[in-house]
């Protein structure tokens, strides 16, 4: 395709979604036909290095060759049952699941909010079956700056005015307490707590990571008050963090995994509820479900997916990678950095608000071949795939050098 035709199907591209589809989102000014590996090319034949993989859904890279065979073969198979019939790949999928997990139970969902969602129906229940709380006066602990989803429910407990402005009434039954402030936590908790739900490093809110000894103390504290703690780990499990879960890098083991994004493969929805059957069995038949959720297609990928990660290979690389990326970074503070923050191949860079916005940063960085994205107005994000090069990653943070030099004149 010439240039120019590209350029000609790019504005189209951008005029026919802006006119019909919902304005929900303000995306960069790319149009994105195609990807392989770290790299993504636009309309216009562009290629860029793709530092955001969909907020960690595709860890893997895109079109991981095991990834898309295991959803090829699928395609042709079966694609979908229902859960009103057995399929021959949920059961396998959610074995490995469990035993990646170090738990005996998995509860198939398709997004990260159906998850979140679940985990909290499984707390309730949980709550009134075992714990024995009195009917409908449930709490659930949650922290402020948080981000678990775009449900009506999961909103009732974010701080963030844009996620909830306009679209109450609320959910009641979530208190938010100071993310990183185990004595707050503790404070709040009363007997009806059935839950502390978190987030292990804060993503939206800016790849936020908890003082080192926060979890530990969450993890004690919510033992010794008979309180689940559940881990979204979302979009810092699977590798991201350079372990499995972010959890593991901490040393602390929740009762419940909310996971998603990267379990898809970037191919396909997939989310989960991990956890052991003492609290994931409270769910009885007709009490949950989802019609795709544990779909034979889902399965299939999710079974992959698992399989890339039991080797321990990808979480390796993530840290390897992740040090490399988090050294380069420190070493532009001072320079139009502010602050770098990360875990694995996970970064939170603020920039200089003298010099620019977050969103002109990643603008200046998409001219040069980067992709990445902003949040909170001068913090960007950035999040590879795993399966980036060492030089690839260099030659990202040297873009990124080179749009500070700019912005600063
Ligand atoms: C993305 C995300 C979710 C929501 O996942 P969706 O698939 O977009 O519904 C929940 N929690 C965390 C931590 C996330 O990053």
């Amino acid at each position: 395709m010439s240039a120019v035709t590209g350029t000609a199907s790019m504005a189209a591209a951008i005029a026919l979604e802006e006119e019909h589809a919902a304005h929900n989102y303000h995306p960069l000014e790319v149009v994105v036909s195609s990807g392989d590996g770290a790299w993504v090319t636009d309309v216009a034949g562009r290629r860029y290095l793709d530092c955001l993989a969909a907020y960690s859904a595709v860890n893997f890279g895109h079109g991981h060759p095991v990834l898309v065979e295991a959803a090829k073969v699928q395609l042709d198979r079966i694609t979908l049952t229902s859960r009103a019939f057995h399929n021959d790949q949920l059961g396998p999928f959610v074995a490995a699941l469990a035993a990646l997990a170090h738990k005996d139970m998995v509860l198939p969902m398709n997004t990260g909010a159906e998850a979140v969602e679940s985990g909290i129906k499984i707390a309730r229940a949980w709550g009134y079956r075992v714990k024995g709380v009195p009917q409908n006066q449930a709490k659930i602990i949650v922290a402020d700056g948080n981000f678990h989803g775009r449900t009506t429910t999961i909103i009732s407990f974010s701080n963030d005015p844009d996620a909830r402005n306009d679209f109450g009434p609320f959910t009641p039954g979530f208190v938010s307490v100071p993310y990183g402030d185990a004595a707050a936590l503790e404070a709040a908790i009363d007997d009806n707590t059935v839950a502390v739900l978190l987030e292990p490093i804060q993503g939206e809110a800016g790849v936020l990571l908890p003082p080192a000894d926060y979890l530990p103390a969450v993890r004690e504290i919510t033992k010794r008050h008979n309180v689940l703690f559940i881990a979204d780990e979302i979009q810092s499990g699977l590798g991201r963090t350079g372990a499995t879960f972010q959890c593991d890098n901490v040393g602390v083991v929740p009762d419940l995994y909310l996971l998603g994004k990267a379990l898809g493969g970037g191919i396909i929805p997939v989310s989960a509820v991990v956890g052991n059957a003492d609290i994931l069995g409270v769910l009885r038949p007709g009490e949950h479900g989802s019609t795709f959720g544990g779909n034979p297609l889902a399965a299939a990928v999710g079974l992959a997916v698992v399989s890339l990660l039991s080797t321990g290979e990808y979480q390796a690389r993530a840290k390897l990678l992740g040090e490399r990326l988090q050294a380069r970074l420190r070493t532009l503070i001072g320079s139009g950095v502010v602050a770098v923050r990360g875990a694995g191949l996970w970064a939170g860079i603020d920039i200089d608000p003298a010099l620019g916005t977050g969103r002109q940063v990643c603008e200046l960085l998409m001219e040069r071949g980067v992709l990445a994205k902003d949040t909170h107005g001068s913090t960007i994000r950035l999040a590879p795939p795993i399966v980036v090069e060492a030089e690839e990653l260099d030659w990202a943070v040297d873009q990124l050098e080179a749009v500070l030099a700019e912005l600063r004149g």
